[in-house]
This record gives structure tokens, C-alpha cells and sequence, in this order.
């Protein structure tokens, strides 16, 4: 059975980009993984050598005062799926009130979860991830998923949880 790895986070911070970066070409490979839904939310991914599976969830932090709640109940049974979870941010907009919500339902979970601090090319040292520290969810992860930039890291911190 491969670790899965769902990604999620309010929308426009980066999940798809992150997704797309984790898995590249290998989506078309998921179909033949068994028990795993063939979703285009799916994906098929390695880290070192080790295979791994990324879910894109959508559903979460929608909009800020009114999250939506089929999309949230969705969001909730793929998170049950997951060993670990990325919470994705982004660094320009800085902490906003839908990641707060994320991150409360997260705090309920089992699984470990990484926030991850999105679009941060370019920015170097902890200025990028301080105020993140307040979802209390351990220290935050810089990266850019377009540019790639520290992606492996935040990877092989993840699989050491794994
Ligand atoms: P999602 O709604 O969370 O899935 O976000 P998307 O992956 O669709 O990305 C939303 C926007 O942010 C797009 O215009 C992306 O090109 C942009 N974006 C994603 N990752 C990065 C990044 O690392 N740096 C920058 N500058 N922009 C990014
Ligand atoms: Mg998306």
C-alpha cells in the first residue's frame, strides 16, 4: 500500500501547481493503482524512489465565512485517506482567516501535517513563514511550486514522518 499524501488549502494558493510539480506525467499510471478512486484529483508520484500518492482536494476554506459543505464532507473523507497532510498557503497574501479554519480542523486529526508556505521564490530566511507559526502546526515550509524551490526538503521531511 503507497503513502498518500493529500494536499489541501483555501483556493488560489497553489495546490494544483504543487500537485502538478509532485506528480508531473504520472497521473495516467493511478488507474492501475488498486483501491485508489480513478479521480483526476489523484495523482502518482515518487520522492528517492519511493512511490507515493498525492490527492488534490479542492474543498476546504472555499471562502472564508461560508465554507461549503458538500465540498468540506469531501474534503474530510479524502483527509481520512491521507498519512500525511500538506496545508498550503501562500506567501504573498501572508496568514488569512481560511487557513486559521483549515488548520483548526486539522489540529483534530491524527496524521502529521506540514504547513507548507507557498509562492515563497526568492525569499530567503524565516521572514516568509513567521507569522505562520500561529496555526501551531510546526514550523512552516518555504517553497515555490513553480519554480521548485525546496520541494525535495519538505519531501524528505515528510517521508521521515512516514
Ligand atoms: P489552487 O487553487 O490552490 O489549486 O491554486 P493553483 O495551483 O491553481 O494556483 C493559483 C495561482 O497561483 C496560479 O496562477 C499559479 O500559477 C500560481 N502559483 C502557484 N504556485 C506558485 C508559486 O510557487 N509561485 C508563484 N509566484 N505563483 C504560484
Ligand atoms: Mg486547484
Amino acid at each position: 500500500v503507497l503513502p498518500v499524501i493529500a494536499l489541501v488549502g483555501r483556493p488560489n494558493v497553489g495546490k494544483s501547481t504543487l500537485f502538478n510539480r509532485l506528480t508531473r506525467t504520472r497521473d495516467a499510471l493511478v488507474a492501475d493503482q488498486p483501491g485508489v478512486t480513478r479521480d483526476r484529483h489523484y495523482g502518482f508520484a515518487i520522492h528517492d524512489s519511493r512511490r507515493y500518492i498525492v490527492i488534490d482536494t479542492g474543498g476546504i476554506g472555499q471562502d472564508d465565512e461560508d465554507i461549503d459543505a458538500q465540498a468540506f464532507a469531501q474534503t474530510t473523507a479524502a483527509l481520512e485517506e491521507a498519512d500525511v497532510v500538506l496545508l498550503v498557503t501562500d506567501s504573498r497574501q501572508g496568514l488569512m482567516p481560511g487557513d486559521r479554519i483549515i488548520a483548526e480542523q486539522l489540529r483534530r486529526m491524527q496524521q502529521p501535517v506540514h504547513v507548507v508556505v507557498n509562492k515563497s521564490e526568492g525569499q530567503v530566511g524565516v521572514s516568509a513563514t513567521a507569522e505562520f507559526h500561529a496555526l501551531a502546526l510546526g514550523d512552516p515550509w518555504a517553497v515555490s511550486a513553480t519554480h521548485g524551490d525546496r520541494i525535495n526538503a519538505l519531501l524528505a521531511q515528510v517521508f521521515a514522518d512516514l
